[in-house]
């Protein structure tokens, strides 16, 4: 668990700020649901034998003995969010939310204890149209932050829950006749979340993964069709992408449509945005049948990526920095800068604070990085006026009236 410290926060305040942007040009509305929810929750929409629910949760009893662990990841909460209020009745949702996920996993880079996602969720919609505005909105957002060069689209489709039964069965067959080529990972999930095994990071098994049977010639027809109307508004948009038969994700509830957005940038831990559509998961919930689509995106992950590619991102420095000299200016520097703060909403002013001589002030004011220091002495204040320096140039100190200050300023600084 990493904290995010001063140095850091300008690049997410920005990125923060840019997917609000892009989400309301979608119109997607914020969600935001609690870190902390029953255990149960979980277990029963991620899936008892995926990674996240057999080890990676942070679970505990409270003090009522009642099991709850922190969110591993959004879309449960979401969906048990929107049932409880009654949001999804007889009407289609577009939603984001943006938040820190838990996974007891082994920290390496790219992969945290506490990791942030912003994920966004569609509900109601049947076809492959929302399907693709999702892929759509994240490919803008790679544009937005001029990284849609280092990143690739790939998609599949896992079909309905029964067709991926005789698949899972064909691959339990394949992979069985090939025990021992599997390493101790894939042996133990051979019999629980075979899938999962396509989706190894052990490059010992890629080449047993390069003849394994396709997921896509397991397809029922209602996939098949899904998958095709999905390709073709994809290509209609003039979006590329890769069909990866190997691609499954690792909670149990998505069905048809899976995709992810990969680089080659960032080592192992690849995949930067991963989602799909996951039809029977609000239904299971307790809900009314609602089909649903949604994608997550790392965003530790995407910020390392930026950090390769583009410039980075700092707090400004003040534009102003107030300098009192004299028991009477200290006295009222504070009020002064406030009646300043209101002529000037957008005016960054840092006042000196504890005290020093004007030498120790004017060091600070320097290193404050402000364009401009204004001087209050107990005279300048019977006299209404305030010294003004130019830090950034060689100017000479001026003199300037109390009155004319905020138009001074405004024409320098704003
Ligand atoms: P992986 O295969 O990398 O473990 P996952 O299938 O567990 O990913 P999801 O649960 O779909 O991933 O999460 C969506 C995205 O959240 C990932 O693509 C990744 O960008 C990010 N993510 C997931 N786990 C972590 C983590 N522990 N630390 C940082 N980012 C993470
Ligand atoms: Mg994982």
């Amino acid at each position: 668990m990493h904290d995010i410290l001063p140095e850091t926060t300008p690049a997410w305040q920005a990125l923060e700020q840019t997917l609000r942007t892009l989400a309301q040009g979608y119109g997607y509305e914020e969600i935001r649901v609690p870190l902390l929810e029953r255990t149960e929750l979980f277990v029963r929409t991620i899936g008892e034998v995926t990674d996240i629910i057999e080890k990676e949760m942070y679970t505990f009893e409270d003090l009522s003995g009642d099991s709850l662990s922190l969110r591993p990841e959004g879309t449960a909460g979401c969906v048990r969010a929107c049932i409880e209020n009654g949001l999804l009745h007889n009407q289609t949702r577009r939603l984001w939310y943006l938040g820190p996920m838990f996974r007891h996993e082994r920290p390496q880079k790219g992969r945290y204890r506490q990791f942030h996602q912003w994920g966004v969720e569609a509900y109601g919609y049947n076809g492959p149209d929302i399907d693709a505005e999702l892929i759509l909105l994240s490919a803008r957002l790679w544009r937005m932050l001029g990284i849609d060069g280092i990143v690739r689209l790939q998609i599949n489709s896992l079909g309905t829950t029964e067709s991926r039964a005789r698949y899972r069965a064909a691959l339990v067959e394949y992979l069985s006749a090939h025990h021992d080529r599997l390493d101790e990972d894939s042996r133990r999930r051979l019999h629980t979340n075979p899938l999962r095994i396509l989706d190894s990071k052990n490059p010992e098994l890629r080449d047993l993964l390069v003849t394994v049977p396709a997921l896509g010639d397991y397809l029922d027809d209602e996939s098949g069709d899904h998958f095709t109307g999905l390709r073709a508004l994809l290509d209609a948009a003039g979006l590329a992408y890769e069909v990866n038969s190997r691609l499954v994700r690792g909670l149990d509830y998505y069905e048809k449509t899976v995709f992810e957005w990969v680089t080659d940038r960032l080592g192992a831990q690849g995949t930067v945005c991963a989602g799909g559509r996951y039809d029977r998961l609000i239904e299971q919930l307790g809900g009314r049948a609602t089909p649903a689509a949604g994608f997550a995106l790392g965003i530790e992950r995407l910020l390392a990526l930026l950090e390769d590619s583009a410039a980075p991102v700092v707090t400004p420095s003040p534009h102003v920095y107030l300098i009192a000299v004299g028991a009477t200016a200290e006295r009222a520097a504070p009020g002064f800068a406030e009646v300043l703060r209101d002529e000037l909403p957008d005016l960054r002013l840092c006042v000196n604070c504890g005290g020093g001589n004007f030498k120790n002030q004017f060091r600070r004011a320097d290193k404050s990085g402000a364009k401009v220091a204004l001087i209050l002495g107990d005279d300048e204040l019977v006299n209404g006026v305030v010294g003004m320096k130019f830090l950034r140039d060689e100017r000479a100190q001026e003199v300037v009236p109390r009155g004319e200050l905020a138009r001074r300023l405004r024409a320098a600084v704003l």
